[in-house]
């Protein structure tokens, strides 16, 4: 049964695609306004800046998309995505210790362009019928009813300079950035959300490798975390679905990785190991090194505004945005549009199902949002100039962390909890339980005892 005529979704991204398909059978008609004009072709787009940059779908943003559409993992596969266990094929290098070992965690992990994830989602997007994605078209306003009660339209311009209107009963707004439903709030005389901010100031700089057949990788992912607070450079080599492999060095403030290539190579030489130098150096790069800054992660706290709006709902960046480096933006967005299409669904014989609808959804997403905002806070709090209120164990947490990964080092079930924990299948409160908290300091202070740590 719908529960009304026609919903808009503005951006089709990640986020605003995953929520247009947890609308179906709840809407006769579902138009998602993108203003880009979307490529057919796996190639990035203006409006997605960040999709040139390595883009990982968590095995946990894989979990949800499956459960949006059946199968979506084989689909990705079948698309071109690189498959194997989180466990093997990936290095993990934290500081002050050898990466951990390959062992097989029973999580399958996924790695492919941004591009590639976006096409697949969307072409299984088009397949709906009651979805018409209309590219080009830049949305400039959410339309309020008149007692400002609740949305009522959403005004666009198209690339032809036409302004068209669409009728809304639900409107979500995943365009990232949020602007238009932060105006609909200060145009109706609602005040902005409350934010929690940490300022990162991190800036990336990516580059796309080709290699000789002979010096090809065979693993799929090497991650060298940096040293916190001494260092802040961090770097990545990443799978692609092509012939060719991401690379990307990360430094915050000041200290931003170059993009001249000999340059970047010596930036890459000063990180916690000198592994991805070794393979960078057997490597060439693809065209130019990209940068992208990264200025804070931001949470809106939406649910705190006093008398939200009627079908407006904000999604994905919208309401908030991690640091990039732990690869969980995606996967939050998705989250939230599976928890939005179970919602409709409880509520599809209500009288009045898109009352407080918004309040609901944030309900169940903010314990998500909390876990992950947690996840990346602690490390991001490390610096000394990172903005942002410091919890009172923040030192305490940070000691635990190394001794997570001392432990996980060690121990297989350490390993896979911590790699569920960072794939976002488990929430982090699973490694403080009690027992498994005492046993991670038992490794660890084992770990002290039987290795110098030193790793090159
Ligand atoms: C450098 C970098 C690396 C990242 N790496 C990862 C990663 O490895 N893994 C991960 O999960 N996340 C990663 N992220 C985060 C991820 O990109 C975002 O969390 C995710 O894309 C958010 O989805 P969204 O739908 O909210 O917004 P987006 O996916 O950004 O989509 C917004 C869409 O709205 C459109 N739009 C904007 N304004 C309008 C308008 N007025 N009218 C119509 N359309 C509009 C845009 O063109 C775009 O298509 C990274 C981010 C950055 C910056």
């Amino acid at each position: 049964m719908y529960i009304g005529k026609q919903a808009v979704v503005i951006g089709a991204g990640i986020g605003g695609l995953a929520a247009a398909r947890s609308l179906v059978g709840r809407f006769e008609k579902i138009v998602v306004l993108e203003r880009d004009i979307l490529p057919e072709a796996v190639e990035p787009r203006a409006g997605i800046p960040q999709g040139r940059h390595p883009h990982v779908i968590l095995p946990g943003g894989m979990e949800s998309l499956s459960q949006l559409w059946e199968g979506f993992t084989e689909t990705l596969r079948a698309a071109g995505a690189k498959e194997s266990d989180f466990g093997s094929q990936t290095y993990y290098h934290f500081p002050g210790q050898q990466a951990l070992p390959f062992r097989k965690l029973g999580i399958r992990f996924f790695k492919c362009t941004r591009p590639l994830i976006e096409n697949t989602v969307r072409n299984l997007v088009k397949k709906e019928q009651d979805v018409i994605i209309l590219d080009g078209h830049r949305v400039t306003e959410i339309v309020p009813t008149q007692d400002g009660n609740a949305v009522r339209a959403v005004c666009c311009e198209t690339r032809d300079g036409k302004e068209e209107i669409y009728e809304a009963e639900l409107v979500i707004d995943a365009s990232n950035r949020g602007e238009l439903t932060l105006e609909f709030l200060r145009s109706t005389g609602r005040s902005t959300p409350e934010e929690t901010v940490i300022g990162v100031n991190l800036n990336y700089a990516t580059a796309v490798l080709e290699f000789e057949e002979r010096d090809t990788p065979e693993f799929h992912a090497m991650l060298a975390m940096p040293n916190a607070p001494e260092s802040s450079r961090m770097g990545l080599i990443l799978a692609r679905e092509d012939n060719y492999m991401f690379a990307a060095l990360g430094g915050r403030s000041g200290d931003a990785p170059p993009i001249d290539w000999p340059d970047y190579l010596d930036f890459a030489r000063s990180l916690v190991t000198d592994s991805l130098y070794k393979i960078l150096a057997t490597g060439k790069p693809r065209g130019k090194i990209v940068q992208y800054g990264f200025t804070e992660n931001r949470r809106r706290h939406f649910e705190r505004c006093a008398n939200w709006p009627r079908g407006l709902v904000p999604l994905g960046d919208t309401i908030c945005r991690f640091n990039p480096v732990y690869g969980q933006g995606m996967t939050a967005a998705v989250k939230e549009a599976v928890m939005l299409r179970d919602l409709l669904k409880s509520r599809q014989h209500d009288a009045q199902p898109l009352t407080d609808l918004f309040e609901a959804l944030m309900a169940e997403a903010n314990p998500m949002l909390d876990n992950i905002w947690a996840l990346s806070a602690i490390p991001d709090l490390a610096y000394p100039d990172a903005r942002g209120e410091r919890p009172a164990n923040l030192q305490e947490a940070l000691e635990f962390n190394v001794a997570v990964h001392r432990a996980a080092f060690l121990d297989a079930d350490v390993h896979t909890l911590l790699f569920q924990v960072i794939a976002l299948l488990k929430p982090g409160a699973a490694l403080q339980d009690e027992a498994v908290a005492e046993r991670i300091k038992r490794l660890a202070a084992e770990f002290q005892a039987t290795h110098n740590g030193a790793e090159r």
